[in-house]
């Protein structure tokens, strides 16, 4: 199937264009939600929908039908649905990758975790290729950004959840990465007791966000995007403190252990790394709103 099934005139795309944005104004949404979701949906850019140049076109491709469309921003406009799963697809580094329901959409400062695993092993060819590992790999974002960095590496992407696993493989698919992104369902490092001792490097944005808190986020996150993704326990850590007793097990001597956590979190990271005495080179990094965002580690 075309990736634009339907058509639509221009008049009628000009029409719902203007109706949407006085909508978003009325109901305290970004405006230039419109436009974005307008770029993901149709072949117009960002300059042409401005100028409204393609008012007089007889024909617009598109990829939903309008009367789904319109649905759909009713819904992001009244139950708070993410724009993101209207245009079931996220830019986050230089992707453009699918989303669902079924994963977290990607966030911008998890991009940074590819530059820092690129750090990581500016001085190691060995680290550099070999097995890494994305665990709780969602949208597949992680393990497409590695396999991206290295080209020498073969990723193995793991998550808990059989929907996410659909739509990370497509993505890895779609960016002609899946020779090199090996997908697994389970729990963390379970399904890869095979490679034991092999792992160059594991990096993850688990579950970190304290049970009682998740029900405090915006209506967009809360009410839409996957709890499994989002709850990390009583104190948010669960998921984190598995990661760190469990990967000594997997990662090789020197590989690089990195994640992502929550403001006021790294304090106890860096504590729980250095406590478990498998762990060196303990170092906490920002994101760029200057929140202490990520933890690397190297095996002993
Ligand atoms: N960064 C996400 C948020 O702000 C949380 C992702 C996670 O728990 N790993 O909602």
């Amino acid at each position: 199937m075309s990736e634009y099934p339907y058509s639509i005139s221009g008049l009628q795309l000009w029409q719902w264009r203007i109706q949407a944005i006085a909508s978003a104004v009325q109901h305290d949404v970004e405006v230039a939600e419109v436009d974005w979701l307008l770029r993901g949906i149709t072949q117009l850019d960002g300059l042409a929908l401005r100028l409204g140049s393609y008012k007089d076109q007889a024909q617009i491709n598109i990829k939903l039908k309008i009367e789904e469309l319109d649905a759909l921003w009713q819904k992001r406009l009244k139950e708070r649905l993410p724009v993101q799963y209207i245009a079931s697809s996220q830019p986050w580094r230089q992707f453009e990758l699918s989303v669902s329901p079924s994963v977290l959409i990607p966030r911008p400062e998890t991009e940074y975790l590819i530059d820092l695993a690129i750090g990581t092993v500016k001085n190691s060819n060995i680290l550099q290729s070999g097995n890494w590992a994305d665990l709780g790999t969602g949208s597949g974002a992680i393990a497409i950004g590695l396999a991206d960095a290295f080209k020498q590496a073969t990723i193995h992407a793991v998550d808990v959840s059989p929907e996410a696993l659909k739509i990370a493989s497509a993505n890895a698919r779609n960016l002609c990465l899946s020779e090199r992104i090996k997908f697994y369902q389970g729990n963390w490092w379970e399904p890869l007791a095979l490679f034991k001792g092999k792992f160059s490097g594991m990096v993850s944005n688990p579950p970190y966000i304290p049970t009682s808190t998740v029900l405090t986020l915006q209506p967009e996150v809360v009410n839409h995007e996957p709890h499994l993704a989002l709850d990390g326990g009583t104190d948010g850590l669960d998921c984190i403190r598995q990661l760190i007793t469990s990967s000594p097990e997997y990662l090789q001597p020197g590989g690089v252990w990195l994640i992502e956590m929550m403001a006021g979190q790294a304090d106890t990271v860096f504590q729980l790394l250095q406590n478990h005495g498998s762990y060196c080179n303990i170092e906490i990094h920002s994101d760029f709103a200057g929140i202490e965002r990520f933890a690397v580690a190297y095996m002993i």
